[in-house]
C-alpha cells in the first residue's frame, strides 16, 4: 500500500503565500507518490471566534484554492473535518492521555492566547485534535511549515503513548518541512510568521489579493538599514524573506536568487518580487474563479468524504474497543 500523507489548512481566513509555500505546494509535489489526505480543518477554526456564514463560505473557497493551486481533485482525498465525526471522538480519547504540562508548552497556544482575557479551552486542546486528524488515518507523513512541527511532535508522543499502553495501533507520523519556505515571514514584522489571521493584513499577501494590493504590500515590506541584498535570515530577515518568496515562486534555489539580485537595490528587489507574484497569483485567481463557478468543489468534497469515512470508522472502532468504550 502507498504510504499516507495528510495535511490541512484552516478556513480561518484567506490563504496566504505562506500557506501556499508551506502547505499546498508540498501536496502538489508529493501527491503522486503517496495516498494523500487533504482536509479542511473547520473544527480547528472555531478555536477562535468565527462568523458562521463566512466560515461556511470559506470551507468551500479553500477547496477551490487547493484545486486552483494545482492539487488534483481525483488523486487525493479532499474532505471536511467536521463531516467525519470520528475526528472529535478520537480527539477525546487522546485528550484523556495528553498532559496539561505538554499542551501548555505549545508555542501556537501561547501566541494565540497572548493578551486575551478569556482563553477558550479549544485553543488549548487544539494540538490533540490535530493529533487525532493525523492518527485517524494512520498517516506516515505530514507536510507543514515549521510552525506546526511542535504539534506533529505531540502527535508522535500521543501515538507512542497509546501504542505502549494498548499495543501497536497507530502509525507514528513524521513532519515534512520544506527546506526553503518553511517560515514565510510577516512583511511588516519579519520576526513573526505570515499568518492568514494576523491582526494587520498588510503584513500578509493573500492568494486572492488584487494586483494593486500585492504591489503596495511588497513595496512596503520592512527590510533593514543596509543597502545590499544578501540571504541572511538572522541579520536580514526582511530581505531574506523577499528572496525566499522569489525563489519559491520562480522555482529557483536561494543561491540562484541571491545571485540574480546581487547588484540590485532594495527597491529593484521589491519591484521584481511584486511583478512575479502578480503574474503567478493572477493566473491562480482566474482558475479559482472558474472552479467556484463549476460544481467541482462539492463533487470533490462528497467523493472525499465517502472515501475516508470507512477508514475513520475502522480506526475509531478499533481504538474505542481497546480503551474499553461501548460494547464489544
Ligand atoms: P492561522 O493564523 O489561522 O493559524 P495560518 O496562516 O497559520 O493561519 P494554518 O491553517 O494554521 O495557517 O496552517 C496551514 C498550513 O500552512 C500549515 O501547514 C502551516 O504549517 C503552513 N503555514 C502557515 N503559515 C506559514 C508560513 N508563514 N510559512 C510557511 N508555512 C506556513
Ligand atoms: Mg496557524
Amino acid at each position: 500500500m502507498n504510504k499516507r500523507l495528510l495535511t490541512g489548512l484552516q478556513p480561518s481566513g484567506e490563504l496566504t503565500i505562506g500557506n501556499y509555500i508551506g502547505g499546498i505546494r508540498q501536496v502538489v509535489n508529493y501527491e503522486k507518490d503517496y495516498e494523500t489526505f487533504l482536509f479542511v480543518p473547520d473544527m480547528h477554526s472555531i478555536t477562535v471566534p468565527q462568523d458562521p456564514e463566512t466560515l461556511h463560505r470559506r470551507v468551500r473557497e479553500i477547496v477551490g484554492m487547493y484545486l486552483a493551486c494545482g492539487v488534483s481533485p481525483t488523486e487525493n482525498h479532499i474532505y471536511v473535518q467536521s463531516e467525519i465525526p470520528q475526528h472529535a471522538n478520537l480527539s477525546w480519547i487522546l485528550e484523556c492521555s495528553a498532559y496539561i504540562g505538554e499542551l501548555s508548552r505549545m508555542t501556537q497556544f501561547k501566541a494565540k492566547a497572548e493578551g486575551k482575557k478569556e482563553i477558550g479551552c479549544g485553543l488549548f486542546t487544539y494540538p490533540v485534535l490535530m493529533a487525532a486528524d493525523i492518527l485517524l488515518y494512520n498517516a506516515q507523513y505530514v507536510p507543514t511549515g515549521a510552525d506546526q512541527k511542535q504539534h506533529v511532535e505531540l502527535a508522535r508522543n500521543l501515538a507512542q503513548r497509546f501504542n505502549a499502553k494498548y499495543g501497536d495501533t497507530f502509525v507514528v507520523p513524521e513532519p515534512l518541512i520544506p527546506k526553503v519556505g518553511a517560515k514565510i515571514r510577516d512583511l511588516l514584522s519579519p520576526d513573526k510568521k505570515m499568518s492568514k489571521s494576523a491582526a494587520n493584513p498588510r503584513g500578509s499577501i493573500f492568494l486572492n489579493d488584487p494586483e494593486k494590493a500585492i504591489r503596495k504590500k511588497i513595496m512596503g515590506a520592512v527590510t533593514d538599514s543596509d543597502t545590499f541584498v544578501k540571504f541572511d535570515e538572522e541579520n536580514k530577515p526582511g530581505v531574506s524573506n523577499l528572496l525566499t518568496i522569489y525563489a519559491c515562486f520562480s522555482d529557483t534555489s536561494i543561491e540562484e536568487t541571491e545571485k540574480h539580485f546581487a547588484d540590485a537595490r532594495y527597491g529593484d528587489l521589491k519591484k521584481e518580487v511584486a511583478e512575479l507574484l502578480v503574474e503567478k497569483l493572477t493566473v491562480l485567481q482566474d482558475k479559482f474563479a472558474e472552479i467556484m463557478k463549476s460544481g467541482l468543489v462539492d463533487e470533490t468534497l462528497d467523493r472525499g468524504r465517502d472515501a475516508v469515512r470507512p477508514i475513520a470508522e475502522e480506526t475509531y472502532d478499533k481504538v474505542r474497543r481497546l480503551v474499553g468504550l461501548g460494547r464489544l
